[in-house]
């Protein structure tokens, strides 16, 4: 069995683990809430602006992996599409994407 591949857009490397994983965009169980997540240590963003501003939100505990701060949970969600990212005004923050399925296959800056 293979699992199936996923894309993720992603806006650089993530500070808080030293590059280790990317923040990708990902969209929350509510289906509306987008955030940043890191695929390696889960730090979660809610802006893209608070990347630089350093203010980061921790994902709650299982199994609900609650946002702190926000009433929605990364479970039941998936990785935002370009038009999803787009329609949240941040396009212009897109800096890559990778595919993945369990493990990275491919990644790239054009998008
Ligand atoms: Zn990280």
């Amino acid at each position: 069995m293979f699992d199936p591949v996923s894309v993720m857009f992603h806006c650089g490397g993530c500070h808080f683990c030293g590059e280790q994983g990317s923040l990708g965009f990902y969209l929350c169980n509510d289906q509306q809430t987008l955030i940043i997540l890191c695929d390696e240590c889960n730090t979660v963003y809610t802006a893209p602006e608070k990347i630089e501003q350093g203010i980061y939100s921790y994902l709650g505990s299982p199994p609900d992996y609650l946002i702190e701060g926000l009433d929605v949970s990364v479970v039941g969600g998936r990785d935002a599409t370009r038009d999803e990212i787009k329609a949240a005004g941040w396009l212009h923050y897109i800096q890559g994407r990778l595919a993945y399925n369990g493990r990275r296959l491919w990644s790239t800056a054009a998008f």
